[in-house]
């Protein structure tokens, strides 16, 4: 008999398994949509149309397909199986790829549009039926983004099945994102009024409470003052008061666009979150600079305005206009979307989302929803720290037996959901004794203000 050693020339773990000819059969149509799209944007006029309609049919086909295959055949639940081996989810080529071509797409979008004519012309049927327009380049972003949510939202949809608040959540993201960030804003512009979001607030959709926004609304009658008192009421009543009962999940992970295309088509990358400290201290740094930046530049214009223009002049529009390509473009299209496949799902809410900074810190301090652990029960498996898309380490909370009260929190409640213990549990219960006292102190100590 061989003697036992610490070192084997046989590899320890598993190694992947190799991927079914089911589902390479399913990924091959998903594979062959993207190709058709791709060669769309190069067609003569008349291949166009059938290329497009072609290429989208397949990747929905393929992606419905791959999803029931992979996720509806048996009981739903959390799957860890792989993760980290596997290129297309351990930031290996196939990410790498899908990262890249991500962010050309929105490099192309963002500034040179006019390559993407051939994709935007097919959608031209669609757009005059819904907007009484010709497409445009953000028609065709919504357009893709809509079936980015609604596709990977089945996905989720049937991964999580087993899960009544993962169901509800994944539902409602899909209903808000068809509903109020692609039909209803189509369908104002059809009736002649300005296209605007319901489902966007300031500081998130700053322009909506910026000087020059209000006064455009204005111009459209009682349609366009509703809509301000809407966005006012909605940023400075409705969000404090449905943070103090429910946290900031109900914007972040419930209604939000970019909450829900993170929690839909960014869930496979959803561990790829970052978990160390210097993160949390990165995220405190910047998200509330943002923050900040933006309640500097609303007060700033207001006052120019005021004052007919004698603060700032032209500098306000620069305002408006650097920010909206730092922030609006650069840091929430390029890096928070196409960087899912590298740095995981919620780069933008974590580090640069204003609105996820003010709610966080209504639910830091004036809510009364927290996430309770029964420590006794942890087995210490991290399937929480896991599956937490904003980088916080669940299972030292759990271990502990301490309640999560973090600014980060979008409640998705996937932590709960992947444990397998039972241990934690999404609560709105009274805010006193919210925090244990070893947490004021070690809060203290560390200097953490989210
Ligand atoms: S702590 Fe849990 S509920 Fe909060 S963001 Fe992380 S996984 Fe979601
Ligand atoms: S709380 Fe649950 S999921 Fe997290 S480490 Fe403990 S047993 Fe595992």
């Amino acid at each position: 008999m061989p003697a036992l050693t610490a070192y084997s020339d046989q590899p320890l773990a598993h190694p992947t398994p190799d991927t079914p000819a089911a589902e390479r059969l399913w990924l091959a149509l998903v594979a062959l949509g993207l190709l058709a799209l791709a060669v769309t944007a190069a067609a003569p006029a008349g291949l166009r149309e059938p290329a497009f309609w072609l290429g989208l049919a397949l990747l929905s086909a393929g992606a419905l397909g791959w999803s029931w295959w992979k996720f509806g055949r048996d009981a739903g639940g959390v799957r860890h199986d792989y993760l980290w081996a596997r290129a297309s989810t351990s930031r290996g080529a196939v990410a790498w790829v899908t990262g890249v071509a991500l962010t050309g797409f929105y490099v192309v979008l963002y500034w040179w549009p006019e390559y993407l004519e051939n994709l935007i012309r097919p959608l031209d049927g669609l757009s005059q039926l819904l907007r009484r327009r010709p497409a445009d380049q953000w028609f065709l972003y919504g357009t893709f983004y809509t079936l980015a949510v609604l596709l990977m939202g089945g996905r989720a949809l049937l991964k999580y099945r087993h899960s009544p608040y993962q169901r509800v959540r994944t539902a409602s993201v899909m209903f808000f994102q068809l509903g109020f960030a692609w039909l209803l804003p189509g369908v104002l512009l059809a009736l002649q009024q300005p296209e605007f979001y319901f489902t966007y607030f300031w500081p998130l959709k700053y322009d909506y409470l910026f000087p020059g926004g209000v006064q455009a609304l204005l111009q459209n009658g009682h349609l366009g003052a509703f809509m301000v008192g809407w966005g006012l009421i909605m940023s400075f009543v409705a969000t404090p008061v449905l943070t103090y009962f429910f946290g900031k999940r109900w914007y972040c992970s419930w209604v939000c666009g970019c909450g829900g295309l993170a929690e839909t088509a960014g869930d496979p990358y959803r561990h790829l979150s970052d978990k160390r400290r210097e993160a949390w201290r990165y995220e405190v740094s910047i998200v509330y600079t943002v923050l900040g930046f933006i309640i500097v530049t609303t007060a700033l214009l207001w006052l120019n305005t005021r004052l007919g223009g004698a603060l700032l002049g032209r500098l306000s529009d620069e305002f408006s206009r650097t920010y909206g390509f730092v922030v609006g473009a650069l840091f929430s299209g390029v890096v928070g979307v196409g960087f899912y496949p590298l740095l995981g799902s919620r780069v933008w809410c974590r580090y640069g989302c204003p609105m996820a900074a003010y709610l966080g810190l209504l639910q830091k301090h004036f809510s009364r929803f927290r996430i309770t652990t029964n420590g006794g029960q942890c087995i210490s498996c991290g399937n929480c720290s896991n599956v937490c898309e904003m980088g916080i380490d669940v299972k030292q909370y759990a271990q502990r037996g301490e309640p999560i009260i973090r600014a980060a929190c979008v409640g998705c409640g996937l932590c709960s959901t992947a444990c397998p213990r039972g241990v934690l549990n999404l609560e709105n219960g009274p805010r006193e004794g919210r925090y244990q006292p070893s947490q004021l102190i070690r809060a203290e100590s560390l200097r953490i203000l989210d």
